[in-house]
């Protein structure tokens, strides 16, 4: 049986509600929506996954508010079920200097944090980030509500022109990051 991953592309397509970060030309929302495509067709390729997606189109549009928004992310997943949860963000800072790589999760020692580990270690390894290791943040509503091992990695950071760089151009490097992560914590790599 396929291990079942579902894949939420954080934040609603420019001009809605909800649209992420921007910065440095470019809009958080649209990286999040292809590295998300991306890591469901590396999934969908290998027969020992089954992957799906929060956005399958760029111009789907989640929920009304930020809230139900989150909720209807958190449903899908929880009425797959799917087996692993993996958000995906890119990070802003006031300070153009921060940039790299974290993932956070709702609590150390679990499922969670060893898959966070391996993709958080692929990724930096893949596309060239700093590493800003595992952190955990039990605020985070699609962290707290799913039923399953849940993460969130913010890949990089739109404010700072070497990471925006990065998550303009090497998008098809991040989700193999996410996607060798994965084969890494199962074993299977
Ligand atoms: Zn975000």
């Amino acid at each position: 049986m396929a291990i079942k991953i579902f894949i939420d592309q954080g934040h609603n397509p420019s001009g809605n509600f909800n649209s992420g970060a921007v910065a440095n030309g470019v809009q958080e929302s649209e990286v999040n929506y292809q590295v998300g495509i991306d890591l469901q067709n590396l999934l969908n390729s290998d027969p020992r996954f089954e992957a799906r997606v929060s956005r399958p189109t760029p111009t789907t549009v989640l929920g009304t508010t930020n809230t139900t928004s989150l909720a209807e992310r958190v449903r899908l997943a929880n009425e797959w079920p799917a087996d692993y949860f993996i958000s995906i963000h890119c990070n802003s800072n006031p300070n153009p200097a921060v940039n790299g790589t974290e993932v956070y999760i709702y609590q150390y020692m679990t499922q969670a944090n060893w898959l966070a580990e391996q993709i958080l270690n692929a990724v930096v390894q893949t596309v060239g980030t700093k590493n800003n290791g595992i952190r955990v943040n039990q605020s985070l509503y699609v962290l707290r509500r799913t039923n399953m091992p849940s993460l969130l990695i913010e890949l990089a950071y739109v404010t700072n022109v070497s990471d925006a760089q990065k998550l303009r151009d090497d998008q098809a490097l991040f989700a193999q990051g996410i996607y060798q992560g994965i084969l890494r914590y199962f074993g299977f790599a």
